[in-house]
């Protein structure tokens, strides 16, 4: 039995595995599947932290580490400032029953000195407590809220579905937001576009969505598009942005929308309402799931694998006459957010060959399955469609 501290540390080393830093940064370099676990305090794993590693202190191992890494079996590597406190941790994760543990040795001190690769500082003071909600959750934790905060969405449209988007993703701390729209504030906006407000009634939509988002939370950077998207500018909105989220219900944005998506790998949230009823689905082509890693990289159906060419303009919908429950835009466009704040942290699963249709009156929600057309005309193998169509003669509510 061990008598003092050092006799302690000398036992715990003697049973726990160590790895040199040299092997470590050649095992990250080669990404070799580990848990890297980080088991510092939280003060000074935000000061910096090797990359990928998860934070779960010491103090808080026994409790944390069962939800943090489920799998017992998992190839972990402990590691803190020196070698010691990772000693520990290891020898505690093997009495877990954790059969794969070793520790690095000495620790992140030399790995800095080394200047081997580091993650910086994540966030400051002030993010840390506004997302502090966010943080909590392992799904997001730092390194997510980070990822959110370097995202950029476009938001096509500032009304109806378009408006609770906005105001969940900037309250989410999604750091840039470009939006869309052409139109003014109109008072008969206002039973459902909630970015809005009396006060605005008259101001460009963009400009009244930028000062409620900015209000909301300065972190975020709005960028107002002032302008109707056409074959002329749909490149050029789509290009700086990870991902779209269309809340425009009109047949010529649509399909815009989805051969921009096709052509350029941009996934994009989908959502619509009419009446009472809505439904969300969410469209990520091939090249996008590659990029995400979404669906083992194999992306799933387009707008047009499901309706290859509008309708004529006699037999669309006449939107002038529908309404609308206002509320019901607030359910599809927080969905929609949902979806967005998902596929940029590349958590859960998306709604990527269903969609999901929600009827108010009867309460209940539906997720049917949606096809692809392996022979479809933009995104199956050979493509008859390769450039921007303007469909004209719809009209277009939200
Ligand atoms: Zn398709």
């Amino acid at each position: 039995m061990p008598t003092t501290y050092t006799d302690l540390i000398a036992d715990v080393r003697k049973q726990t595995k160590e790895v040199s830093l040299d092997e470590l940064k050649r095992r990250l370099e080669t990404k070799e599947p580990m848990v890297l676990l980080d088991v510092r305090e939280k003060e000074e794993y935000r000061a910096g932290f090797i990359p990928g590693a998860i934070s779960v202190p010491r103090g808080f191992l026994e409790i944390q580490i069962e939800q943090r890494v489920p799998d017992k079996n998992a190839h972990v590597v402990a590691y803190c400032a020196g070698g010691t406190r990772s000693a520990l941790a290891a020898a505690t994760l093997q009495s877990l029953g954790y059969t794969h543990v070793e520790t690095a040795n000495p620790g992140f001190v030399r790995w800095k000195d080394l200047g081997y690769p580091m993650e910086p500082p994540q966030l400051t003071d002030s993010q840390r407590d506004r997302y502090s909600r966010h943080i909590l959750l392992p799904e997001v934790g730092e390194v997510g809220q980070a990822k959110l905060l370097k995202s950029k969405v476009l938001l096509l449209g500032a009304g109806g579905l378009g408006s609770p988007a906005a105001l969940y993703l900037a309250a989410a701390g999604v750091g840039t937001l470009g939006i869309v729209d052409a139109d003014v504030v109109d008072a008969s906006n206002l039973q459902r576009q909630i970015l809005h407000a009396t006060s605005r009634v008259g101001m460009p939509k963009v400009e009244s969505a930028a000062i409620a988002l900015k209000d909301l939370n300065p972190d975020v950077k709005v960028v107002p598009h002032q302008e109707r998207m056409t074959s002329a500018n749909v490149e050029r909105l789509f290009e700086a942005y990870d991902l779209v989220v269309d809340g425009t219900d009109n047949f010529p944005t649509r399909y815009l929308v989805n051969d921009a998506s096709v052509f350029l790998g941009k996934p994009v949230v989908h959502g619509s309402i009419f009446r009472f009823d809505g439904q969300v689905t969410t469209f990520v082509p091939d090249k996008a799931a590659k990029k995400l890693g979404i669906n083992g990289g194999v992306g799933g159906p387009c707008y047009r694998c499901l309706y290859p060419e509008p309708p004529p303009p006699h037999l669309a919908p006449s939107c002038q006459e529908a309404g609308v429950l206002g509320i019901l835009c607030g359910i599809i466009g927080t969905l929609q957010a949902t979806e967005a704040i998902k596929l940029l942290l590349g958590k859960g699963e998306p709604l990527v060959g269903r969609l999901m249709t929600y009827d108010s009156l009867k309460m209940q929600f539906r997720g049917l399955r949606l096809r692809r057309d392996p022979a479809c005309i933009v995104c199956g193998p050979k493509p008859t469609i390769t450039t921007y169509i303007d469909y004209e003669g719809f009209c277009a509510i939200g």
